[in-house]
């Protein structure tokens, strides 16, 4: 009998196990770092010890620590979350010699399925389908290479022991297969220290959809239905749902049974995902399988109404499955929008910084919301950037979709550059909408995703341009205080002046506007604005984080958020990023936003990849960054040379420093 649990993860995902434990009169452990004192999970648990400093591999990743206080505190079980030590067989082992029970899988499945060449291997024995390629133990590059021009480009390379898109690179010919296979390795060796590497057939239009299958240790085994998770940037879901669209009750069949055959090859026990590769033509393969509960659980449970939790905890106790095959029904449709504090513009670069403002959607039947964070924590360096993750449920994916757009809508968050606009762009794609759902959705479809020049310009334009006038107008004149160069009063209040320039980048895209002060004393809050050939005449209010703007008599209520002079525009047209250029003082943007060769993020420099002085083409590769485990490469913009490096391999840099000087062929 499970009486006390310890979870041994942060996050979200320590808070969403808490939940469970708590409803199940159980009572809870967490585990936290140095920067994770005041974190929401230690704060919701009954009990809390500190593990150690705030990098996880001196934390989170400290199994023998986590056991030692798992002893001292007469814990009976351990859940590990996803992530940390979750696959790790040497950990789920230890947990067993402790007399602790480890909710997860038995160390030789996690084993099994550790390696992705290995669980190949497996499953080729066991008839489950698997995706050509090459999975051996011969690993010298001349060998790879060697089956990449047999199986024929595209292909991919992916480190066997792989995990979170990380250490995998998309070969399109041979002159790239070296460079690609370098980089491959190296993200792999930095992230599992380990590089052997996997070669598989490239596909050029997959779908991922995944099966989520429970064992329980009486051998019994189900599968929960499938979620379609074939959204993704680099290789990393965004949005999941479930049921996958268009599956019929057939191929749903056949391939909950081929994952329930996988699990079954490797006497698996507890909650496991098998995630497939699903082509055009209705032809699965095995991709690999993953030993834990999933971050995208929650879809499962909108649509089965199952606590997954309370099923791996049940298991863990020896009791049956609560369910068999029969017993489990589908109903209506979920989506899960993951909200990263990275920026969509610059590559989903990982942000840091304080969320000055978090404010989500009201929770429901239809809405739910797993966060581990509240406002004015801070997103860390140390940690995945993930601040929550956003459900919707409804009765079917029309509905549901409905129902995501106006909660991204109501998700208003500042201080931290997050995806929040780009998960809207995706939602209310015209593609996503019919469900053409490809692993490739992001690139397919990457212009109308990130840029949107002159969308909505007559709304949102004049909504923008009213929101800086209003609050700068409410900035009180005694506050004389220039903390920030945009702590500038408009003009006509510090000198009567009537018209002026506005300058706003709004989605990265720079508006000049003409405005003219038409208020008067009683009625101050009115404006006229120009923008190239149209005139629109502004008045309104703010109230809140609500801007009620009056544009040419139409009326429109748009939430907003404001961080110094970056604002974030919520409205039913979608979201927008607006940045206030300050008069005279030019573009105070982050360091460096102007320059091609600055450092994405706070890193370090893995390696310059030219000499100076090489003549070099556009495209070219011309130095490697690492933060956060992933690499960026800094690319040639045009031929020309490198004629100075300003940082070598090893060294550390401040997102913003110059990296390199770079002259461009005349
Ligand atoms: P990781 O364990 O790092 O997440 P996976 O093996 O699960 O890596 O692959 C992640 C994603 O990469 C998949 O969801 C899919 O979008 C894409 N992918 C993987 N293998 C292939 C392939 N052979 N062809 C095309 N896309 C693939």
């Amino acid at each position: 009998m499970i009486n006390k649990l310890l979870i041994a993860n942060r996050g979200e995902i320590a808070c969403r196990v808490i939940r469970t434990a708590r409803k199940l009169g159980i009572s809870t452990v967490a585990v936290y770092s140095s920067a994770d004192a005041n974190a929401l999970h230690v704060s919701m648990a009954d009990e809390a010890v500190h593990i150690g400093p705030a990098p996880s591999k001196e934390s989170y990743l400290k199994g023998e620590v986590i056991l030692k206080h798992a002893k001292a505190l007469n814990v009976d079980a351990i859940h590990p979350g996803y992530g940390f030590l979750s696959e790790n067989a040497k950990f789920a082992r230890a947990c067993d010699e402790a007399g602790i029970i480890f909710i997860g899988p038995p160390e030789q499945a996690i084993a099994a399925m550790g390696s992705k060449s290995a669980a190949k291997n497996i499953m080729q024995d066991a008839g489950v389908p698997l995706v050509p390629g090459y999975h051996g133990d011969e690993q010298s590059s001349e060998t790879l290479k060697h089956h990449a021009n047999d199986m024929g480009y595209p292909v991919l390379l992916k480190a066997a022991a792989g995990g979170g898109g990380k250490g995998m690179r998309q070969v399109w010919s041979e002159d790239e297969f070296d460079d690609a296979l370098n980089a491959a390795k190296r993200e792999a060796m930095a992230s599992f220290s380990d590089d052997i590497m996997l070669i598989e057939k490239y596909l050029t239009q997959p779908r991922h959809v995944e099966i989520q299958v429970f064992c329980d240790t009486q051998g019994n085994g189900v599968y929960l239905f499938e979620r379609d998770c074939s959204v993704q940037r680099r290789h990393q879901k965004i949005i999941e749902e479930a049921p996958a669209p268009g599956i019929s009750d057939d191929l749903r069949q056949n391939m909950g049974e081929a994952a329930l055959k996988a699990a079954h090859a490797i006497n698996y026990v507890g909650a496991g995902t098998v995630e497939f590769l699903l082509d055009a033509d209705g032809r699965f393969y095995f991709m690999e399988m993953n030993t834990r509960l999933q971050v995208e659980h929650p879809v499962t449970e909108k649509i089965t109404g199952e606590d997954l939790v309370e099923w791996q905890i049940t298991v863990a106790d020896g009791q049956p499955l609560p369910k068999g095959q029969a017993d489990l029904k589908l109903t209506g449709h979920a989506f899960e929008a993951r909200l990263y504090a990275e920026d969509p513009q610059h590559d989903f670069l990982p942000a840091t910084g304080n969320l000055k403002l978090l404010r989500p959607p009201a929770e429901s039947e239809h809405i739910r919301v797993d966060t581990g964070v509240v406002q004015g924590d801070e997103v860390s360096v140390y940690y995945d950037p993930m601040i929550a993750k956003l459900i919707v449920w409804d009765t079917n994916r029309e509905k549901a979709l409905q129902r995501l757009l106006s909660a991204l809508r109501d998700y208003h968050v500042a201080g931290v550059t997050t995806n929040l606009s780009f998960l809207y762009n995706v939602a209310s794609h015209p593609a996503f909408r019919k469900a053409e759902l490809v692993t490739t959705f992001i690139e397919t479809h990457h212009d109308s995703l990130f840029n949107q020049p002159g969308q909505n310009d007559d709304s949102l334009v004049p909504a923008a341009a009213l929101l800086i006038l209003l609050t700068q107008e409410k900035r009180d004149p005694s506050e004389n205080i220039r903390s920030t160069p945009w702590d500038i009063p408009l003009a006509w209040r510090a000198n009567h002046q009537l018209r002026q320039k506005l300058e706003l980048v709004i989605n990265q895209q720079t508006y000049e506007l003409t405005v003219t002060h038409t208020g008067s004393t009683e009625k101050p809050n009115q404006w006229q604005v120009e923008h190239q050939d149209k005139v629109y005449n502004l008045t309104g209010h703010l109230e809140a984080h609500t801007l009620h703007a009056h544009v040419d008599g139409y009326q429109q209520r748009i939430g907003f958020s404001q961080d110094a002079a970056h604002y974030t525009l919520f409205s039913a047209d979608g979201t927008i990023d607006v940045h206030y250029v300050a008069p005279d003082l030019g573009e105070t943007d982050d360091a460096g936003a102007h320059s091609d060769f600055a450092a994405p993020m706070n890193g370090t420099v893995v390696d310059t990849m030219v000499s100076t002085g090489e003549k070099v083409k556009k495209g070219t590769t011309l130095i490697v960054m690492e933060a956060m485990k992933m690499e960026h490469a800094i690319k040639a913009p045009a031929d020309g040379v490198v004629t100075e490096f300003f940082f070598a391999g090893g060294d550390l840099v401040d997102g913003g420093a110059q990296l390199l000087e770079f002259k461009i062929d005349e």
